[in-house]
């Protein structure tokens, strides 16, 4: 017998019958730790029901109340923080460590979102023209989608829902299906922090339950966050059945490091931010970019640090690197490794000599070095611990190796030299940029996007471009007449 995770649907369980299922395995044991139900359309039906029935009560909620309810689940996930890591850990494998940095971002977003009634002000222009006062409200949309990966089963719902809810909408959450019970953990802390029926409904499934809410016409926006062949699919059928969408896709972030800079700093992040989580991060370096002469240098530096890199159940205390999330994406990710031999780049340190006992899904940290821009290692995010070294002669030469990349997510540029630094953040054509930080995910209070293939849609996540994304705004112009109103005039209104 395994567990069965079910729906969560107008505030409770679902207590139907599924017609399809999926294993949810423990990455670090390789075992089947339960088994989640797969929505068909009438499930889909009843979770959009629901969020549709409770989105006129909750829309004209007051300010106050919902904002009493996000500070009521931020208590709440501030409690029991450590059992939301240690489910994360569980069925993503990552380290707990890690997985509890991941609920620490996510309450950061939970704390902006208790924030609704300051960010939700218009504003008011007094007399625009005599007589007229002109203001503008946000107001919510109704149903919204969120879609999220495996990733970060925590951190993303949690880039969305609580700025969706703060902002009056009700919410399907389509969780990934590989680690999907942080989801229903999240959606009865906020029922316990008062959340009402309806408001927050969790959906599992894969590509029916995605196309299903695509199709229904009463979800009137979607945030999605996966890889970039979905997340373009999720755009163009989304946006053509008239809703509005965020599409966050994937990645292949370049760190840059010029000659000036701290070697030891440098190979640290390299490291740091190339095997964390496995390299399963849409922000994790996953090419270091050398700028001629240190290459030889930071390869034997980063080559140290991995030597001494423990691998293990990220139950685990001393394990900083857990396995892979499935035996599927395990040989996906090997299956690169074999390629990246095949194609002429030098393995330095090979990771599928892991040594690590047991069934789960284990690779180790894996460096290749001179790595080319035609070789399938560098064109392809491998969303594994695999690092690729490139390396260039020039600063110029760097700046237009990231440049010609598709994707467009995350970098960073290491170095002491301000003006270069200053320069780089100018010119290159990504999203998020970190000096001498690895991994520049931005605070709750920023937004976070990366450019070209990696977000389709025009709003960056959360912060004041979520609760962009998840209103519309409506001006009035408004006058109350007094006696000397002037009677009928066919011309155009002028202010005067
Ligand atoms: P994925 O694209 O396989 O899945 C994402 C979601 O889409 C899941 O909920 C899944 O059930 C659903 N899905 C999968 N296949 C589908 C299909 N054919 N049709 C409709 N829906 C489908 O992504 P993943 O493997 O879960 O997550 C890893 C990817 O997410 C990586 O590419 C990573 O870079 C990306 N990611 C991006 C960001 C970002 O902010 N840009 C953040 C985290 C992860």
């Amino acid at each position: 017998m395994t567990n069965r995770i079910s729906h969560w649907i107008d505030g409770k369980p679902w207590a139907g019958a599924p017609e399809r299922t999926g294993e949810v395995f423990d990455p670090a044991t390789g075992e089947v730790r339960a088994h989640v139900d797969f929505a068909g359309a009438g499930q889909v039906e009843q979770a959009v029901a629901s969020a549709e029935a409770a989105f006129p009560g909750w829309r004209d909620s007051s300010l106050a109340a919902r904002s009493r309810v996000l500070f009521a689940f931020r208590e709440l996930l501030v409690q029991r923080k450590d059992e939301l890591a240690a489910i994360v850990t569980s069925e993503h494998g990552k380290v707990l460590s890690d997985a509890g940095g991941e609920v620490q971002r996510a309450i950061e977003n939970v704390e902006y979102a208790c924030g609704a009634p300051q960010l939700l002000k218009g504003g008011f222009s007094e007399n625009a023209s005599r007589g007229v006062d002109v203001y503008s409200i946000a107001q919510p949309l109704g149903v919204v989608g969120v879609i999220s990966p495996f990733n970060f089963p925590a951190m993303v719902p949690l880039w969305f829902v609580p700025n969706a809810i703060a902002c009056g909408n009700t919410v399907v959450l389509k969780p990934s299906e590989k680690d999907p019970s942080a989801a229903n953990f999240i959606a009865e802390l906020f029922a316990e922090a008062g959340l009402p029926p309806g408001v927050l409904n969790v959906l599992h499934g894969d590509k029916e339950a995605v196309d299903g809410l695509l199709a229904h016409p009463a979800v009137k926006a979607v945030s999605f966050v996966g890889s970039t062949p979905i997340a373009r699919y999720v755009y163009e059928n989304g946006t053509s059945a008239g809703k509005r969408v965020q599409a966050l896709g994937g990645a292949k972030n370049h760190m840059v490091v010029l000659p000036d800079a701290d070697l030891d700093l440098a190979a640290d992040a390299a490291v740091s931010a190339g095997f964390g989580s496995a390299g399963e991060r849409c922000m994790a370096v996953s090419v270091v970019v050398a700028v001629d002469p240190i290459g030889d240098e930071l390869v034997s530096k980063i080559t140290d640090r991995m030597r001494k890199l423990r691998v293990g159940d990220g139950r685990e205390p001393e394990s900083e690197m857990g396995p892979l999330v499935t035996a599927a994406h395990r040989e996906r990710v090997s299956s690169y490794v074999s390629a990246g031999v095949e194609e002429g780049a030098q393995l330095v340190v090979d990771g599928r000599k892991h040594g690590v006992a047991g069934a789960g899904f284990w690779l180790a940290p894996t460096l290749f070095d001179k790595v080319e821009p035609h070789m399938s290692i560098y064109t392809d995010e491998i969303f594994g611990p695999v690092l690729a070294v490139a390396r260039v002669t020039s600063y110029d030469a760097a700046l237009d190796v990231i440049n010609a990349n598709p994707y467009g997510n995350g970098t960073a540029i290491f170095t002491n030299d301000g003006g270069a630094s200053r320069r780089f953040q100018n010119e290159v054509e990504v999203g998020m940029v970190g000096v001498n930080v690895p991994i520049p995910v931005p605070v709750g209070y920023y937004s976070f996007g990366g450019w070209k293939n990696s977000l389709f849609g025009d709003s960056h996540a959360y912060g004041p471009e979520g609760f962009h994304f998840f209103t519309r705004t409506k001006v009035v112009t408004s006058r109350w007449l007094d006696p000397s109103h002037g009677g009928v005039n066919l011309g155009f209104p002028r202010n005067v």
